[in-house]
């Protein structure tokens, strides 16, 4: 056999199908520009790495929980002046926080977009080779209690440290009910100065004693989630309300013109 007709059998065994696709062509340039053989072996392995890391990076997106679309990118950052592009952009790399352990905690009003920035943030995490998990709070919860109850806590608290960030979206439609708010304490605690998280709340700091039944946990909470914390705060107007508003608005002058609920883009806002 020819070593031409080897190679696809070798690499398919090392697990290297993007040298299998590439190797004939970039082969050929090395040919023709008379590359030496340490610069034809980089140049294959440069493209075996890059989408390998392109692979690695879709597959912890899918398995992210996180909703596609809500990125950046779509973010309309001139709809909410109280939040910064440069400090989003900035904690979307990770850089220092994610290491140090650190929280990100996104108040504000329904509809004004904590959801959205949460996500944006842990989609730009993924990308930077970050492993993140976004779930609503009550359903992390009912799963972390179900855990308790077949005495599984400890282990499944230890598996959610193979994730960089986990994002608890909605804290605040946790119940107040000591089982509920005792297991997520216990994530919090076993989380601190570990493992970071991100957190999206509809009511500020003053009315966790609507969340923690007991108020020296509220109190315990509250510290160890602010020690070493980013704040965003949302105070603009609901943007689902401002959208459905403009549509309102804009099918009064032009009554032709379907419904629609999309978001107005920034060039068209
Ligand atoms: P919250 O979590 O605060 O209740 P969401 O993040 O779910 O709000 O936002 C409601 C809807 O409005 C979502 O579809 C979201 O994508 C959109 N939205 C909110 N704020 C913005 C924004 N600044 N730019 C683009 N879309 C936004
Ligand atoms: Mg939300």
């Amino acid at each position: 056999m020819s070593d031409a007709a080897k190679l696809p059998l070798m690499l398919t065994e090392l697990r290297m199908p993007t040298i299998g696709r590439l190797w004939q062509s970039i082969g050929a340039t090395s040919d023709k520009e008379g590359w030496g053989a340490a610069r034809f072996l980089a140049a294959l392995c440069e493209h075996e790495i890059a989408e390998r890391s392109q692979r690695r990076i879709s597959r912890h997106l899918a398995a992210s929980g996180l909703q596609p679309g809500k990125t950046l990118e779509t973010f309309d950052f001139a709809a909410v002046p109280s939040v910064r592009k440069a400090h989003i952009q900035a904690l979307a790399t990770g850089a220092t926080w994610i290491e140090a352990g650190s929280n990100i905690l996104i108040f504000g009003p329904s509809g004004t977009g904590k959801t959205h920035c949460a996500s944006a943030i842990g989609a730009g995490l993924i990308d930077n080779g970050y492993r993140v998990m976004f779930t609503r709070t009550t359903d992390l919860v009912q799963k972390l209690q179900a855990a308790r109850r077949d005495l599984m806590l400890p282990a499944t608290l230890a598996k959610l440290d193979k994730f960089d960030c986990l994002i608890l979206d909605d804290l605040g439609y946790v119940r107040k009910d000591q089982a509920e708010t005792s297991v997520l304490f216990e994530l919090i605690a076993e989380r601190y100065e570990r493992k970071s998280m991100m957190i999206t709340c509809n009511q500020p700091f003053s009315e966790w004693d609507k969340v923690f039944p007991d108020p020296a946990v509220t109190v315990a909470a509250i510290d160890r989630l602010v020690h070493h914390s980013n704040i965003i705060e949302i105070n603009t107007d609901s943007y689902r309300r401002r959208v459905a508003a403009e549509n309102a608005a804009a099918r009064k002058s032009k009554p032709d013109q379907p419904a629609t609920t999309k978001p107005r883009t920034k060039a068209s806002a």
